[in-house]
């Protein structure tokens, strides 16, 4: 079964790339898409691109174009829950476009003519994906080292399992991530990519899990060190929870 690996950050897929030795490149729709092998999984492994259309756009080329059967998400966002904190990583349960409104024709949220707003995650994906986001986070330290945590203010990271939210905007203000908590309570994080992969996932029946690593809190402050964070942690992060996510099974 072929499973496609699609990242949101460029410097998650080199990392992605350098344990798959064999993998060959195809370009379609200016996408580079990486054939190969890890833990003798077979792997498409791409880039999302950045907001909605994009990733849906990836997703479909990796399902219909490379024949992926089952995808796995993974890149960073901005934490919304109270104990969602920098660092931690969130493993969706589900996943909502919290900017599709076609209201009144249709419930706020609501995906139009899916009678839905809320799209779920593959649970037994999931739930390997969860446990290994528990032993990563449990290495952290040995990980990343005592030094890199300390410069992001990172102390032992939580796992998280619950609702992620996806739009086109960067969530960079309090009062936006406060209106989006108000909102939707339940919501763990907010990124750009996630529901609209669900949405394809869903289309095609295809199973699809999805990990995030809080790289912000979606605040006055999210702007900050974000290409620092992804570069020294997050990629870190992901590249050893997917080695034990695909050496589990
Ligand atoms: N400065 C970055 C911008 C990337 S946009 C760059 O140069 O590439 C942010 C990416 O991280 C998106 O892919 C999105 O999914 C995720 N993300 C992280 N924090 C977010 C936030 N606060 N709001 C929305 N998306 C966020």
């Amino acid at each position: 079964m072929r499973l496609a690996l699609i990242a949101a950050m460029r410097e998650e897929l080199s990392a992605v790339l350098a344990r798959m030795p064999d993998e060959q490149r195809q370009r379609v729709a200016g996408r580079d898409f990486w054939v190969g092998h890890w833990h003798g999984h077979e792997i498409v492994a791409v880039l999302s691109g950045i907001g909605k259309v994009a990733a849906a756009t990836t997703a479909t080329l990796a399902i219909h174009r490379f024949g992926a059967q089952a995808v796995l998400f993974t890149g960073v966002a901005g934490g919304l829950g109270p104990d969602v904190r920098v660092g931690d990583l969130v493993v969706a349960r589900e996943l909502l476009q919290h900017d599709m409104d076609a209201s009144p024709i249709f419930p706020r949220h609501e995906l139009p003519l899916y009678g839905l707003s809320r799209l779920r995650t593959d649970a037994t994906m999931s739930q390997r994906l969860l446990a290994a986001a528990r032993a990563v986070a449990a290495e952290a330290s040995g990980l990343l080292g005592a030094d890199t945590l300390a410069t992001f203010g990172i102390g032992t990271p939580a796992v998280h399992e619950g609702l992620i939210l996806s739009g086109d905007r960067f969530v960079s203000t309090s009062a936006e991530s406060a209106a989006l908590r108000r909102e939707l309570p339940d919501a763990l994080a907010v990124e750009m990519e996630g529901a609209a992969v669900a949405q394809v996932c869903h289309d095609h029946g295809l199973p699809l899990a999805v990990l995030r690593i809080i790289s912000d809190r979606a605040d006055d402050h999210a702007g900050g060190d974000f290409t620092a964070f992804v570069q020294a942690v997050a990629s870190r992060y992901s590249v050893a929870l997917l080695d034990r996510y695909l050496a589990a099974g």
